[in-house]
């Protein structure tokens, strides 16, 4: 082979390693675990990216189960960073059923959050703050109430479930509550009452944290707290593009300080208006109420999506937009 011949084959080899590595390079900045492109965001698919998030950055993601649903479905806590660290910020999705984009919308915060952890995000380095605080997310706190409302009462697997849920009023697609009927968000333990009856909005529960899903996200913050501090809760909810960040006279001034911080930070973020003072008995059984009034956590509510629940998956773009650094800066607050 002559000297052209040879520098000819070498510089061919040359191209076609570059293509290589430049459509290889491409394949990696799009193939996202979470997909965000359809409506339906099922439990089996959120427990495969869950599975998929923890073997691709085993390092900074920890997954654990910290209960069960009534019907059976885990409820996952997913740890960002050093879950070693004293200071420990909690994010709750999902409470109520058909408010499924919120679980999507943590899942990519996750993932987005993983991808960028050895980047900056606003100027801070993201390693940095999750070695000083870690993010706890749950992000779907009432699986079997986004099945009922994805897919029907036949998604229910336990048969008494089931044939108690065919008598309750309300449509499924709309389901609020979890498989037994009981709003999530007001079965806490901070001013409770009796309301509402057994179906797919408002029932309060027989009493305090009778739930399952409620339980398991109370022993879950009583686990944190025995190791470290919480320094605040993120609670995501889906209607109407608003905000609450207020306090009653009840909260400690350091924690409307704090919420205050943290609504702030959020409010610059999305835009969304901030809601008036709620009293404690008005929000009877809120998780916002528990986490402020009962156990002195700041604590802030985004309501995310301007159309009616489930949100279709058109908004996805523009809440993405608005939300993804929302969790990694109220973080920020703290570290
Ligand atoms: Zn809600």
């Amino acid at each position: 082979m002559n000297i052209v011949k040879r520098l000819r084959t070498f510089l061919t080899l040359c191209l076609v390693l570059g293509v290589m590595i430049w459509l290889g390079h491409g394949m990696e900045t799009k193939a996202a675990i979470v997909s965000t492109g359809h409506q339906k965001y099922s439990y089996t698919e959120y427990r495969k990216d869950l599975q998929q998030l923890q073997k691709k950055y085993p390092e900074y993601c920890q997954v654990n189960v910290i209960g069960k649903s009534a019907d059976d479905r885990n409820l996952y806590e997913v740890i960002l960073g050093n879950a070693q660290a004293k200071k420990h910020l909690v994010v709750i999705a999902n409470l109520h059923g058909r408010e499924y984009m919120t679980t999507q919308l943590c899942m990519s915060q996750i993932e987005y959050y993983l991808k960028k952890y050895n980047k900056k995000i606003n100027g801070t380095k993201v390693s940095k703050v999750l070695n000083e605080v870690a993010i706890h997310y749950v992000p779907s706190s009432n699986p079997d109430g986004t099945a009922i409302s994805q897919f029907g009462f036949g998604a229910i697997r336990n048969k008494s479930l089931r044939a108690a849920l065919r008598k309750m009023p309300g449509s499924t697609t709309r389901w609020k509550a979890n498989a037994r009927g009981v709003d999530l968000n007001r079965n806490w333990a901070v001013a409770f009452r009796r309301g509402g009856t057994r179906g797919y909005a408002g029932f309060h529960g027989n009493k305090a944290a009778s739930e399952p899903e409620v339980k398991a996200l109370v022993k879950m913050v009583n686990r944190i707290e025995k190791r470290g501090k919480i320094v605040g809760v993120v609670s995501y909810h889906s209607t109407g593009s608003i905000l609450y960040g207020r306090c009653a006279s009840n909260a400690t001034s350091k924690v409307e300080q704090i919420t205050t911080r943290m609504y702030k930070t959020a409010q610059s973020l999305t835009g969304y208006r901030l809601m008036p003072t709620e009293s404690i008995s008005s929000a009877a059984g809120c998780s916002r109420e528990y986490f402020l009034y009962e156990r002195d956590i700041p604590c802030i509510t985004l309501e995310i999506g301007r159309g009616a629940c489930p949100l279709s998956i058109r908004e996805f773009p523009s809440i993405w937009k608005k939300n993804k650094d929302v969790v990694i800066r109220e973080a920020m607050l703290f570290d």
